[in-house]
């Protein structure tokens, strides 16, 4: 098979499930990115046959073997999104389609083949139709997946892989912030840039990640909670966060994002602020923002919130700025209230609880 429409998985059901209780106690305090479900969605690639065996299977180790080109040279992409139930007890999943998107986007980039969208929609609902009981109860909790694909075939070459393995995996998280929304810190790194124009900036790829290690771990030594990159051309530019893009708001209340110039993470929660805002009557604009502006704009009130989103933590406010240059905070250091109300716009549609004007909630 190497079309998109409805294929036909294979299940494979798992012949050890977790056992109910233990499910129940495990889900009572999932923590985020340690427990799994009992299944994983497994398709096959390689030159020639197209996708192929698409299964669900007991999740379980996958053999390797040492020569996988993935180890060596780390063609490899994900996704990461949520699933979660509505008040109607029917299960949703947030813009699995620009996931599905973003997915084949990483993939051109890392010369690999693209799943049909409509193939990755479908590995998600299959995933979740078998895990289903691994939702968390209650209205905060959700599935997170994990979709991703890397280079399988067993050769040392430097050239794109003949063959690959997609797979997802899913982990039931819950709430992001236990004790509230609370505003971060952050860290301007400045030892380390994230993607250069031309780079895989905004490529999801493993690769991005592990070049982020050491500034992350930069900002913890640093006593702040994440890490925010400058552009790497003038490092003096605001691109992202390790894992969520950025955005500020001026005192006249319009939003101001870096623009996806190739060096940040197209995000989704991002692409989705956006049309919120404007279908409220904001003004958004897409430019640069100078670490500078930050502070200026910080002092004089010209900015008076800032905030990051991603899937993971949704809307989260900055609350204070520090770098090589001295530190800063921004308003108050608490948070604010478009930054609240964008939030809660936010849930409440991804929830069910409020009108879904764009169609967002599958
Ligand atoms: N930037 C980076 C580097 C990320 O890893 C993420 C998380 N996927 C984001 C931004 C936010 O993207 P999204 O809103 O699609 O989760």
């Amino acid at each position: 098979m190497s079309g998109g429409d409805n294929l036909e998985f294979e299940i494979r059901p798992n012949p050890a499930p977790v056992a109910d209780a233990e499910r129940a106690a495990l889900l009572a305090n999932p923590g985020f990115g340690r427990i799994f479900t009992d299944h994983m969605v497994t398709i096959r690639y390689a030159d020639g046959k197209g996708w192929y065996e698409p299964r669900v299977e007991a999740r379980a180790p996958i053999p390797m073997d040492p020569a996988s080109a993935v180890l060596h040279y780390a063609q490899e992409i994900f996704e990461g999104l949520k699933a979660y139930t509505l008040p109607d007890g029917g299960v949703a999943m947030f813009r699995p389609d620009a996931n599905a998107t973003r997915f084949a986007q990483s993939a051109q980039r890392m010369a690999m083949p693209q799943l049909p969208v409509e193939t990755f929609l479908q590995s998600l609902r299959e995933i979740i139709a078998v895990d289903r009981s691994w939702l968390p109860p209650g209205d905060e909790g959700s599935l997170y997946l994990r979709p991703f694909a890397y280079a399988s075939e067993v050769f040392l070459g430097v050239r794109p892989s003949m063959e690959y393995l997609y797979l997802v995996i899913a982990s039931p998280v819950g709430p992001y912030f236990s004790g509230g929304v609370k505003p971060v810190s952050v860290w301007v790194t400045p030892d380390y840039t994230r993607a250069a124009p031309g780079g895989t900036g905004a490529a999801k790829c493993g690769g991005n990640y592990a070049a982020g290690l050491s500034a992350q771990a930069e900002a913890i030594e640093n006593g702040c909670d994440q890490v925010v990159y400058l552009d790497a051309v003038e490092r003096r530019y605001i691109d992202e966060l390790g894992g969520m893009n950025v955005f500020f708001v001026l005192d006249d209340g319009t939003l101001v994002t870096p623009p996806l110039t190739g060096t940040i993470l197209p995000g989704i929660t991002r692409d989705s602020v956006i049309k919120l805002a404007e279908r409220a009557g904001r003004k958004v604009v897409e430019r640069p923002v100078s670490l500078d502006e930050w502070r200026t704009g910080s002092a004089s009130g010209a900015i008076r919130e800032a905030f990051a989103c991603g899937t993971a933590a949704v809307i989260t406010p900055i609350g204070s700025v520090k770098s090589a240059g001295g530190g800063f905070s921004i308003a108050d250091g608490g948070t604010g209230e478009v930054t609240s109300d964008l939030r809660k716009q936010l849930v409440d549609i991804q929830r069910g609880r409020a009108e879904d004007p764009f169609g967002w909630v599958h």
